[in-house]
């Protein structure tokens, strides 16, 4: 069995249709025929000032949702990043590998820095915490959205220099990212992409969100002053973003969904798609809601999740310590 490993952070208290679409759909499929290992970023999470509580309070969030969309833990190892502290041993290793223009040139970096005041340390070297996230556990597929993709190329680079350098020691994994459903936009700003940290409210669609909310952003997206309803990315980005999500909640391809509202309004998709959404979404917000009713529950399958994950971890830490001539203690 191939394996297929991702991780998504517990930077808010709901994840969005970007994650949700560009993610955890995938996540729930790729267990069905992967050997799958799922995480929750937290340590990624503080490379902005997280409030401790609210960090807490995310985590557990955020592991609700993921077995409320479908993640089963029978079959997916789920697991909180801190829980496995050799992710920073071998974060240290690649950073020591991964060149400083290198990290300075990732596109991720260049956005979050330039839209703060207050640039940590950290926000540089996440590419090369996210590279050992992953070739810890030698996945061949890393699903991701579109945003993620030159971190998962930089990812393929510092394991073919490491293997180079020290003989072969990771898998060089492939981004697992689908051609048209990897980036969702923001409702209100069809360029910009949705986002945890970035996106307007109104053009933010939360899985928690309360269904007369949903609708309600749903029918005030953003469109074009045109009336056809067409599948342009460049010159119709709105209606576009929301034939994509369409498409990918119902699983029709967007050729038929554009042939279904051949001459009607916008007014139609965007009810039609109110609907199907908040007819996805529900379940899991209540399911979510439920989940979260017994903490103590999530916190026994991440112990679980968390030994599993430790027990490969281990050893690569000891195959990449031995490679680089660290003396054993
Ligand atoms: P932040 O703004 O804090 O970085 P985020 O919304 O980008 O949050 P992440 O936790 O960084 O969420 O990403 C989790 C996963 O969701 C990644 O695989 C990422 O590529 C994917 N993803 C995030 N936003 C989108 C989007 N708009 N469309 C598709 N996939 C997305
Ligand atoms: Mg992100």
């Amino acid at each position: 069995r191939l394996r297929t490993l991702s991780g998504i952070q517990a930077t808010s208290d709901s994840l969005h249709l970007g994650n949700y679409i560009g993610a955890l759909q995938q996540f729930v499929e790729q267990q069905e025929t992967h050997d799958a290992f799922f995480f929750i970023a937290n340590m990624h999470a503080i490379t902005v000032e997280q409030d401790p509580a609210l960090l807490r309070e995310r985590t557990l969030r955020t592991v609700a949702q993921f077995l409320a969309a479908g993640i089963d833990p029978e079959k997916s190892t789920i697991f909180v990043q801190s829980h496995v502290p050799e992710h920073t041993q071998l974060s240290w290793v690649l950073e020591c590998t991964t060149g400083l223009g290198e990290a300075q040139r990732m596109t991720q970096f260049k956005d979050k820095s330039a839209k703060r005041e207050k640039v940590s340390l950290g926000l540089l070297t996440y590419p090369a915490l996210m590279a050992a996230d992953i070739l810890m556990y030698h996945p061949d597929v890393v699903p991701v959205g579109e945003d993620q993709r030159q971190h998962l190329e930089l990812t393929r680079n510092l394991a073919e220099r490491f293997n180079h350098r020290y003989g072969r020691t990771f898998t060089v994994p492939e981004a697992g990212i689908p051609k048209e459903t990897a980036k969702i936009y923001d409702l209100q700003d069809p360029t910009a992409k949705m986002s945890k940290s970035a996106a307007s409210p109104a053009g933010l669609i939360n899985i928690l969100d309360e269904p007369k909310a949903l609708a309600k952003k749903f029918k005030s997206a953003v469109t074009d002053n045109d009336t056809v309803i067409a599948y342009d990315p460049e010159r119709k980005p709105g209606v576009s973003n929301l034939l994509t999500i369409y498409s990918s909640l119902s699983g029709q391809p967007i050729d038929a969904i554009v042939t279904e509202f051949d001459g009607k309004m916008y007014g139609h998709l965007k009810v039609a798609l109110a609907d199907l959404a908040v007819e996805t979404l529900s379940p899991v917000r209540e399911r979510t809601l439920e989940l979260l009713d017994d903490p103590a529950e999530l916190e026994r399958l991440l112990a679980i999740g968390a030994d599993a994950a430790q027990a490969i971890a281990e050893q690569t830490i000891k195959d990449v310590y031995d490679r680089i001539g660290f003396l054993r203690r």
